[in-house]
């Protein structure tokens, strides 16, 4: 069995603003200790697995052309850090435009995930910067951690907490 850190990725790996959608690579930015706190993370045997809501894809802001180039670049960004990401997933869906099981606090990302991974929960974590990334992860009984918007993930290994 592995063991996994699950990472929200707006607020959490990259700086987000208020009011709109991250799909351009020139508003892409990594959050201060992001590389560090992933090697850590990775130095310690845990595989790295984004699970993010993608909503702007419902709504027509973005297409999945555009999130997948997105995230092309953000695997890039990393790899020159020598930081690998095992997987990414997201949900493309939104509420106000359709009903999904795999929007967060919806727990089918993190199912397939752990399925294909062989993950055990038990000694995983997720880091979000949202209660719902926390109620995805209690229900899945993954240990979540509530990181403020746009904290710095360092500071949660120098509390100890992972
Ligand atoms: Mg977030
Ligand atoms: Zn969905």
């Amino acid at each position: 069995m592995n063991k996994a850190v699950f990472l929200d990725r707006d607020g959490v790996i990259n700086r987000k603003g208020s009011g709109y959608y991250v799909f351009r690579e020139e508003e892409f930015f990594l959050n201060k200790g992001v590389s560090d706190a992933l090697k850590y993370f990775i130095s310690k045997g845990y595989l790295l697995i984004i699970i993010t809501n993608q909503g702007g894809i419902a709504k027509g802001i973005y297409t999945t052309t555009h999130l997948e180039k997105l995230h092309n670049y953000m695997i890039q960004k990393l790899k020159a850090f020598d930081i690998v990401l095992t997987d990414i997933y997201y949900c493309p869906h939104h509420p106000d435009v359709s009903q999904c099981l795999c929007r967060k606090p919806g727990t089918l990302l993190f199912e397939q995930a752990i399925a294909k991974y062989k993950i055990d929960p038990k000694g995983s974590f997720m880091i979000g910067d949202s209660q719902i990334d926390i109620q995805a992860a209690d229900k899945m009984k993954i240990k979540g951690i509530l990181l403020p918007t746009n904290g710095n993930m360092m500071d949660i290994i120098e509390a100890g907490k992972i």
